[in-house]
């Protein structure tokens, strides 16, 4: 990472206390901020690495805030932790009522775009197939950005 880019990632963070969550301004992809430094990361992920020095398996946000970049908001954790905390529903996902279903398929309009961002952070299709009671082959459509309605 060089310093030029990190200089750079700052200036897209509204920094408002070092206690209160520190929001993405710029681009996002399925909900979190993404950076350019090269290649596109995810912007959590790139505040938990200038902060720790390190890459984790995942970076999990304690305040459950997908923009927000504070570092001291943010736990790096193990896939396996990630998934776990996921399965106890911490994050905020609502399933849409059963009307909104089209053609058979499970999944809400919004939630191709939680599914990719989960696939991103680590989860695995079968895990994410399990979570959501789909088959794998429509996770793996769906993370493969083939055209997919809802
Ligand atoms: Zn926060």
């Amino acid at each position: 990472m060089n310093e030029k880019y990190a200089n750079r990632f700052w200036n897209y963070v509204d920094k408002s206390t070092p206690t209160e969550c520190w929001l993405w301004k710029a681009s996002t992809r399925g909900g979190y901020g993404q950076f350019w430094c090269g290649k596109n990361v995810f912007a959590h992920r790139l505040s938990f690495y200038l902060a720790n020095g390190y890459w984790p398996e995942t970076v999990d946000h304690l305040c459950r805030n997908k923009l927000c970049v504070n570092p001291a908001h943010l736990e790096g954790v193990s896939v396996r932790e990630n998934v776990q905390r996921y399965m106890r529903t911490e994050y905020p996902i609502v399933l849409k009522p059963r009307k909104q279903y089209r053609r058979g398929l499970k999944l809400s309009i919004d939630e191709p775009e939680t599914i990719r961002s989960l696939f991103e952070q680590g989860m695995t299709q079968r895990e994410i197939a399990q979570k959501f009671g789909i088959h794998q082959t429509t996770v793996s459509k769906i993370v493969l950005r083939r055209r997919w309605r809802p």
